[in-house]
């Protein structure tokens, strides 16, 4: 597979308002947009850093699995993503490799990206988002 960048770094928070007001006043980074992914219960913020981007994602609910990951580690660094050219080959080429995945095929993230995550008990803790962008290769 070929990466072709850090895309965002997840950060699980409890509120999106508090969370913004770190980024922006402590940080001096600028929300750009925010969005609400029903599929996977969660509000998006996102902060652009260069080529790359902050994500906060705060829970719609208590059944959303970024609740249940404040529950059992709290707020912080969830998820790395990263840009892959093609979605589909790169989960091809981990399943020849026999690696579990969460997402054994590609689902809707924020922005109408294509999605799948690694499971993190194959990266040594860290769970790794492969993403695929149609207008950003
Ligand atoms: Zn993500």
């Amino acid at each position: 597979m070929k990466i072709s960048r850090i895309n965002h770094i997840g950060i699980a928070v409890n509120s999106l308002a508090a969370g913004t007001s770190i980024w922006t006043e402590l940080l001096g980074l600028a929300m750009t947009g925010s969005e609400t992914v029903a599929e996977q219960k969660v509000t998006t913020g996102f902060f652009p850093v260069g080529a790359s981007e902050v994500e906060l994602l705060e829970p719609t609910g208590p059944e959303s699995p970024i609740a249940q990951f404040i529950a059992k580690k709290g707020e912080g660094i969830h998820h790395l993503a990263f840009e892959v050219e093609d979605l589909e080959g790169a989960l091809n080429e981990l399943k020849d490799k026999g690696v579990r995945l969460i997402d054994e095929h590609p689902r809707t993230g924020a922005g109408g990206a294509r999605i799948a995550f690694i499971h993190p008990k194959q990266t040594g803790g860290v769970l790794i988002e492969l993403c695929e962008h149609p207008h950003n290769h």
